[in-house]
C-alpha cells in the first residue's frame, strides 16, 4: 500500500523539522511548496485537507484550470514555477500569487504591466542557471544585480528571492556545491534589497541539501503526490 498525501505531507514536513535543525535553522524558515504539476484537483484537495496551502504548477492551462475549479478556497496559494512563453504570461499575472520562473525583462515587463491594480502585487522570483546548461531557463549569476535592480522598481511585482533547478546529479558534494553558489547569491542580492527572503530551491531528490544550503522553500512534487506519468503535458 502507498501512503496517501497527506502521510506523504506529514512525512516530508517531519524531514524538513530534521535537516532545518542539523543545519541550526527554525524549521519555520522553510516553507513547502507543494508541486502539483500533472496532478488532478482531487489530489490538490486532499493535500488543502491535510494542511497543505501553498501550490506549484508548470503549465500554464493547466494551473489557470485549477486555480478556477479551486477558487472558493480562498487561502490557497498559486506559484507558477514553469517556463514561460511570453504570450501565456498574461494568464499569470491574473491567475497566480507567486512566479518563480522569471528569466529575463520582456518576462517581468509583461507580468508587471498585465497585473491588474487592484490585484495585490506579484510576488516574484527570478530564475538563475546555477550550472549553465543549455537546456535550462534561467539568467546566469552574473546578470542577476541589473534584472534584480529592473524588477524592484515594478509596482505590480514584488521581488521576493530567486529561484533554480540544479544540474541533475546524485552526488551530494555536486548537489552541495550548486546550492551553495545559489546561497551566495542570494545573500547578495540581499545586501542590495534586504526585504528578499526568498531562496527557492531543493526538490523531491535533494531536499536535504538544498535545507543544509540555506533553502527558504523547497518545491516537492514527487514526494508528495507519487510519480507523474512520463509524457510531459505542453502548453
Ligand atoms: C516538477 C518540478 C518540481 C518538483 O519535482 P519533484 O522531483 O517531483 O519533487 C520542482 N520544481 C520545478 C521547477 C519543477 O518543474
Amino acid at each position: 500500500m502507498s501512503n496517501t498525501i497527506a502521510q506523504n505531507i506529514e512525512n516530508i514536513l517531519s524531514q524538513i523539522t530534521v535537516l532545518a535543525q542539523d543545519a541550526d535553522r527554525e524549521p519555520a524558515s522553510v516553507q513547502l511548496l507543494a508541486v502539483s504539476k500533472t496532478k488532478p484537483i482531487s489530489d490538490v484537495i486532499q493535500a488543502y485537507d491535510a494542511g497543505q496551502r501553498h501550490f506549484g504548477e508548470n503549465y500554464v492551462q493547466e494551473g489557470v484550470e485549477k486555480v478556477h475549479a479551486l477558487a472558493h478556497l480562498s487561502d490557497l496559494v498559486w506559484h507558477f514555477i514553469g517556463p514561460i512563453q511570453s504570450n501565456k504570461s498574461k494568464f499569470i499575472a491574473e491567475c497566480f500569487d507567486w512566479c518563480h520562473s522569471i528569466d529575463r525583462l520582456k518576462i517581468a515587463q509583461r507580468l508587471n504591466n498585465q497585473r491588474a491594480v487592484d490585484q495585490k502585487p506579484l510576488q516574484v522570483c527570478i530564475q538563475v542557471n546555477i550550472d549553465n546548461e543549455v537546456t535550462k531557463a534561467g539568467i546566469t549569476p552574473e546578470e542577476l544585480p541589473a534584472i534584480a535592480s529592473q524588477i524592484a522598481q515594478m509596482p505590480q511585482l514584488t521581488l521576493r528571492g530567486i529561484m533554480a533547478i540544479p544540474k541533475a546529479t546524485s552526488i551530494i558534494t555536486e548537489q552541495r556545491d550548486s546550492f551553495e553558489r545559489l546561497a551566495h547569491l542570494y545573500q547578495a542580492l540581499q545586501t542590495n534589497f534586504p526585504d528578499v527572503d526568498i531562496l527557492s530551491m531543493g526538490m523531491s531528490g535533494d531536499i536535504g541539501p538544498a535545507i543544509e544550503a540555506g533553502s527558504t522553500m523547497v518545491r516537492v512534487g514527487t514526494g508528495i503526490f507519487g510519480q507523474r506519468t512520463p509524457s510531459p503535458k505542453k502548453d
